[in-house]
């Protein structure tokens, strides 16, 4: 535990990079409006139509920054609903709920180190740039700071420009990088807590059937057309409940949660029925292969509930950019298209 003169040193730390990085007074909000309002105005000249490499270079920054929330998103959103379900949980045995401490959200209070609790500053805050910079420790305390945050931004921010560059400047991208972001969040949650929360899953699936409404045009997702992902929303919930309730009867255990219904119902209203048979067939097959492979590196039981969400989140994303070719091969393939 340093005092708080320990942090004021630090606060006044000369590095050159760090002066560089405070002139900039890059901030987690400042930087994606600053990005989106550029992103705006080149739209409106045209320029990142007319230039894919400026279009992905541009989604890869604005990815960069959202992996930066969706880490506040991943680390906080499953300790707002635990506060919720607890406050409720006394409510209805009349106990009286504690009392509250603080407000606690997604945007306050700020972002803390978890070891010293100093606030962490803006320029420190930066994607990526501030963990290299500060060799993966805390400006104030030193404590190590785990490789998860500055991964989660690489991969939201190379995501992002993967699927700029896949479908080129329009409306299909942004909708891309709207399922990216909500995938990302969903198997961070999934993998730490073996949680998905409704309170994602479902406007996924809303939003997935109001962009089906509103821009599904016929070609290829996103979005669907509007028939195909009411009956991929219906038929992904209805599915995985079937194969959940025949697999209790069989073997009189709950292989997955409801939240892997409501995330495969989302998946189908946003890439159409046609796509769940091969994100279901993706899903099973690298978390077949994940699953043997952690068996046998630590020998877990074979009743260690691997969360389910994460392999269907990354077979969607599959899908997404990929998914219709590989449907349009393999009918050919099997005389049938
Ligand atoms: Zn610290």
């Amino acid at each position: 535990m340093k005092t708080p003169a320990a942090t004021e040193r630090t606060a006044g730390d000369p590095e050159l990079a760090w002066r560089v990085l405070g002139l900039l007074n890059l901030y987690r909000l400042v930087v994606p409006s600053v990005l989106v309002a550029l992103a705006l105005l080149a739209a409106r000249f045209q320029l990142l139509a007319a230039s894919p490499a400026l279009f992905t270079a541009v989604a890869g920054l604005v990815g960069l920054a959202i992996g930066s929330f969706l880490n506040v998103v991943i680390h906080r959103l499953p300790l707002v609903l635990e506060r919720q379900w607890r406050a409720r949980a006394a409510e209805l045995e009349g106990r009286q709920p504690a009392a509250p401490t603080e407000a606690y959200g997604l945007v306050r209070p700020r972002s803390r180190c978890p070891a010293c609790q100093a606030p962490i500053r803006a320029v420190h805050n930066v994607p990526v740039v501030s963990w290299l910079l500060l060799h993966g420790r805390c400006a104030a305390c030193g404590a190590p700071i785990s490789a998860r945050y500055p991964l989660v931004e690489l991969a939201t921010g190379a995501a992002f420009a993967v699927v700029a560059w896949h479908f080129g400047f329009g409306m299909a991208a942004v909708l891309g990088c709207v399922f990216t972001a909500y995938l990302v969040a969903l198997t961070g949650i999934d993998l730490d807590r073996q949680l998905l929360p409704d309170i994602l899953t479902v406007p996924l699936l809303w939003i997935g059937l109001i962009a089906s409404a509103w821009f599904g045009a016929g070609e290829a997702p996103p979005p669907a057309v509007l028939g195909d992902a009411v009956i991929g929303a219906v038929a992904g919930y209805g599915f995985l409940w079937l194969v959940f309730h025949l697999f209790r009867l069989i073997t009189g255990k709950e292989g997955m949660g409801y939240g892997d219904f409501k995330l495969f119902a989302a998946i189908g209203a946003w890439l159409g029925w046609q796509m769940l048979p091969l994100v279901l067939l993706l899903a099973a097959f690298v978390g077949a292969a994940v699953g043997i492979a952690l068996m046998a590196a630590h020998r877990l039981g074979r009743s260690v509930p691997i969360p389910f969400g994460p392999y269907l989140a990354g077979a969607a994303w599959i899908a997404l950019l990929w998914g219709p070719g590989l449907v349009e091969r393999y009918l050919r393939f099997a005389g049938l298209g």
